[in-house]
């Protein structure tokens, strides 16, 4: 190693354990990967970081903006962080000396090696690597109303009231998904279409560790589930088995499927400055979602509702594509079939029908190609997506090749689309 970089001290860049809420939008954003996590953490890798800060706005609770000048050769190793319970104080000027670093040492400017030439070349020869996250736009769209977020950060929860709870599909047990409404009383808990909230469940984990939130996403709109009560819906599925199939039982989300009516809740947030609707009475709103990544869809399709029913609104279509196995499984169905057909086009994807075959978002997307590319050709278009993290990549091909197909260059469009907040990934 240089020595320069070896008597250098860096800023390394840390994630505070104890705000976390372990969402996962930093690891999804960074665009070199430096961040991960295991059960315990997510972390950042001293050695990739290159600090370009793209991940510090879109983190919810800001617990990703922690900085602690090490020196180099002492940078805190992802195994160490992932044991951590807090963040480590900052070193004091003795201990710098004593790690043989002056404390006004210049910091180094990159920690990361740059690549051999030789992996280097063999990675410019490869057809660049489709990687459906750098599409995701960072900000709002221009004409969002704006979020409040952190008013009750995961230090200092507030408590909800359970005031209705109930299955919102016709499926049995295994799929089950619910219905939860909150009131917050007195307690102002101002929340947008696309935000979230984060839930406490009580009790603590195998470490004796009080649990960390889980991030639910608001099922209602701005005025409240009842309009002018303060409170809010979320639409929350049980895990009872972990991403590779095995039989688990998900602390959260098995806690509120089991809630009753007049229990207490605690309660973190609101979460989310991006994932938000357009206010612009023109604009238009593509809803792409699997399961319960109909939350903020069925949100946001309230919020127009409710402005079209007081004669507020003029014009922006909405589209929406919704996924799930069977239609039994899908949630909202029965009141998503009273919506009219002058206001919401809305396309059904089901993967697990006896007798039919599979059906995915995008392939009803690419479907809906030539409506699809009007959109992405009317600069009033927004998309958003939401739901199972699988999805995700898809739904952006589909996109991508229904661009291409109708001549647009992808580039240009991909790059407008998160330039200006019009394209919105929310996955998990
Ligand atoms: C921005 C955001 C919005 C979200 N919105 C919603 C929402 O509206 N509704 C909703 O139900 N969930 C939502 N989630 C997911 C939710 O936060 C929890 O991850 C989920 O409820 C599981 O928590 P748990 O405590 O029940 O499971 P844990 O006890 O945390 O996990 C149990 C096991 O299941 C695995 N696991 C975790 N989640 C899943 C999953 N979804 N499918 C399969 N295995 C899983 C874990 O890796 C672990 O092995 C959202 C997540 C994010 C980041
Ligand atoms: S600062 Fe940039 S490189 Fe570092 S973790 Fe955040 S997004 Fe990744
Ligand atoms: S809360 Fe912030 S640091 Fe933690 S996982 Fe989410 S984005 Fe990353």
């Amino acid at each position: 190693m240089d020595m320069a970089v070896e008597a250098g001290v860096i800023k390394q860049h840390l994630i505070d354990p104890e705000i976390c809420i372990r969402c996962n939008t930093c690891e999804a954003t960074c665009p070199v990967n430096a961040i991960t996590h295991d059960d315990n953490n997510y972390v950042v890798r001293a050695d990739v970081c290159n600090g370009c800060m793209a991940c510090i706005s879109p983190c919810p609770t800001g617990s990703i903006d922690n900085w602690r000048t090490v020196p180099v050769a002492r940078a805190y190793s992802i195994e160490a962080q992932f044991g951590w319970e807090s963040l480590p104080a900052e070193l004091s000027p003795e201990e710098l000396a004593a790690a043989g670093v002056a404390a006004d040492a210049p910091e180094t400017a990159e920690a990361a090696p740059a690549p051999a030439p030789s992996a280097q070349a063999a990675v410019e020869s490869l057809e660049p690597v489709f990687h459906s996250a750098q599409y995701g736009a960072t900000v709002p769209p221009w004409s969002a109303a704006h979020a409040y977020t952190n008013l009750f950060p995961p230090k200092s929860p507030t408590t909800a009231t359970v005031v209705g709870n109930f299955n919102c599909t016709e499926a049995g047990f295994d799929s089950e998904t619910h219905h939860i409404v909150l009131d917050f009383g007195v307690v102002p808990f101002p929340v947008l279409e696309g935000q979230s909230i984060g839930i406490i469940p009580p009790g603590t984990d195998a470490l004796g560790k009080r649990h960390h939130a889980r991030q639910y996403s608001v099922a209602s709109p701005r005025n409240g589930e009842r309009p002018g009560y303060n409170n809010v819906s979320l639409t929350v599925k049980r895990v009872t088995e972990d991403h590779q199939g095995h039989p688990v039982r998900g602390i959260a989300s098995n806690y509120v499927c089991d809630l009753q009516v007049g229990d207490t809740v605690q309660v973190v947030g609101p979460f989310g400055a991006s994932f938000l609707m357009p206010n612009h009475p023109k604009s238009h709103i593509v809803m792409i979602c699997t399961g319960t990544g109909s939350a903020p869809m069925r949100a946001m399709t309230e919020w127009r509702r409710r402005l079209r029913k007081s004669g507020k609104f003029e014009g922006g279509k909405l589209m929406l594509f919704f996924g799930a196995r069977t239609q039994q499984e899908l949630p909202y169905f029965g009141p998503l079939q009273s919506l009219p057909k002058d206001f919401i086009d809305i396309n059904l994807a089901f993967s697990r029908t006896p007798g039919q075959p599979k059906r995915y978002v995008q392939d009803l997307m690419r479907e809906r190609a030539a409506d699809l590319a009007a959109l992405l050709k009317d600069g009033a278009s927004h998309f958003y997506v939401c739901g199972l993290k699988s999805m995700e990549e898809g739904v952006v091909l589909a996109l991508r090749d229904i661009a291409k197909d109708a001549g647009l260059d992808w580039d240009t469009v991909g790059a407008a689309l998160k330039r200006e907040g019009r394209l919105h990934l929310e996955t998990y």
